[in-house]
């Protein structure tokens, strides 16, 4: 079964990737890991890679595309894979294809788990931290056993990360959806989206998302 998985933040994409690996025993192929892996064992386009990672600038198609080529064209991925994290673009949709075709494989289905923006702002911008010891908490997950008090050291003062604040995760989301769409219709097109409500229970999900990969033998 060779599978892709696609989700905007928060919608729980890594926690089903994480069930979908373990049960059906296929291995994740994520780009990040795949950058890592390759500059650890310094092959030529991984060496490439991280000469743009230490510049701080993004890694080009061309060698991002060939990263993922050498980790689909290993044997562990004969029995199937889980692609999450790629593709990003159009172009790294269709380099996906050819590289696919080349290896006499194809995408079976495209898992995607949708869940309201106003939902994921929720569940993105609900952490916050005690400025004084460091304690970290979240407004619907884990919030401080009284309101306001740290459980910790009963300190009155949160704060929270540039990163979790309302208009950074807004700006993320909306760049997110614009760059996910086309991948989406273009996946839409070919028959193989499975949408699942990420809104709901994990357990929940993951049965959905189960079944599908069950149906698709
Ligand atoms: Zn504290």
């Amino acid at each position: 079964m060779n599978l892709l998985i696609m989700g905007l933040p928060g919608a729980g994409k890594g926690t089903q990737a994480e069930r979908i690996v373990v049960t059906f025993h296929i291995p994740q192929i994520s780009t990040g890991d795949m950058f890592r892996l390759a500059m650890k064992k310094q092959t030529k386009l991984g060496l490439e890679a991280k000469a743009f990672i230490d510049k701080g600038e993004l890694v080009p198609d061309k060698v991002t595309n060939g990263i993922v080529k050498e980790r689909l064209s290993e044997n562990d991925v004969d029995g199937g894979f889980l692609l999450d994290g790629f593709p990003r673009t159009m172009d790294q949709a269709i380099a996906l294809d050819i590289m696919l075709s080349e290896l006499q494989k194809k995408i079976e289905a495209v898992i995607n788990i949708q869940v309201k923006p106003e939902i994921l702002i929720e569940r993105l911008t609900g952490r916050f931290i005690c400025r004084d010891c460091g304690a970290t908490y979240h407004k619907l997950n884990n919030p401080p056993k009284v309101k306001g008090v740290c459980d910790r050291c009963g300190s009155h003062n949160f704060y929270q990360r540039a990163d979790d604040k309302p208009e950074t995760v807004k700006n993320r989301l909306e760049v997110n959806i614009k760059q996910s769409q086309p991948i989406l219709a273009y996946y839409e097109k070919q028959g193989l989206i499975h949408n699942i409500d990420g809104s709901r229970d994990i357990d929940l999900v993951f049965a959905d998302v189960k079944t599908i990969i069950e149906n698709i033998g």
